[in-house]
């Protein structure tokens, strides 16, 4: 079965530098049958409509705003990311969550904008390490998906990806035990079926993130039950989110 395997490039590259990425990274990995996504920033996404059309690599945004338009400064909607032919959108990213404390209802918020203009949803969920080591994850996992997935209907969730991301493993070389994501993602498929369906909970795609890079990103795709991975600081290296997605 097809992997999905996305880079979230953060807040790096300028246009230049990524449209060198695109020329390195693509003949590399074309003939590569996963899904790819590319999570870019906001000024790069009319260089991708233009750069990855009739390839076999998708792109969105990062975040977008809960509202649709008006007086919102310095927000980007729903619309102006579909416009420029994106596939998706990253909602509640740990670093927007903890930065600019974004809640589960606004989080609610964003994916019903994204839905109502048929972008995809990556939801980003996870426990920071005190959550964790108080055995607190499930319970901030369930939260999360509860708030976040309010008022969705069931057949909506084919638009809803869900990455595991512990908060502590971002960008820290850390990470759980296979044994230990095996289990979250049983939580997380329990979750949706206490919510949803037995169906849903299984269809659903879920993803890891958290410090993937080439050499453990075998192993991660193994786990059972998950679909895929999401890459922070590796996908930036053409060469190395090459060997990951192949
Ligand atoms: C991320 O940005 O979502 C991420 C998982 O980062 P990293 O791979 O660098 O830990």
């Amino acid at each position: 079965m097809k992997k999905f395997i996305v880079g979230n490039f953060k807040m790096n590259t300028t246009l230049h530098e990524f449209a060198k990425y695109l020329d390195e990274f693509l003949p590399l990995i074309k003939d590569c049958k996963n899904v790819v996504a590319l999570s870019i920033p906001y000024t790069h996404l009319m260089l991708a409509s233009q750069k990855l059309v009739a390839t076999n690599v998708v792109y969105g945004s990062q975040n977008i705003s809960t509202e649709e338009k008006g007086a919102y400064t310095g927000e980007i909607s729903n619309l102006m990311v579909k416009d420029l032919g994106a596939y998706f959108t990253l909602v509640g990213h740990s670093e927007i969550r903890k930065k600019f404390r974004e809640t589960n209802e606004q989080i609610n918020q964003k994916i019903i904008r994204a839905l109502s203009v048929n972008l995809k949803c990556i939801l980003c969920i996870g426990e920071t390490r005190t959550e964790r080591n108080s055995n607190k994850t499930k319970m901030v996992l369930k939260k999360q998906l509860e708030v976040a997935l309010k008022g969705l209907y069931e057949n909506e969730l084919k638009n809803i990806i869900i990455a595991y991301e512990p908060v502590w493993a971002i960008g820290t070389g850390k990470m759980p035990t296979v044994k230990e994501i095996e289990k979250t993602v049983e939580d997380i498929r329990q979750i949706i079926m206490d919510m949803f369906s037995q169906n849903s909970a299984e269809k659903i795609c879920v993803i890891y993130g958290g410090s993937v890079n080439q050499n453990n990103c075998t192993n991660l795709l193994k786990i059972k039950n998950i679909n895929g991975l999401l890459v922070g600081g590796a996908c930036l290296d053409a060469k190395e989110f090459s060997n990951i997605v192949k």
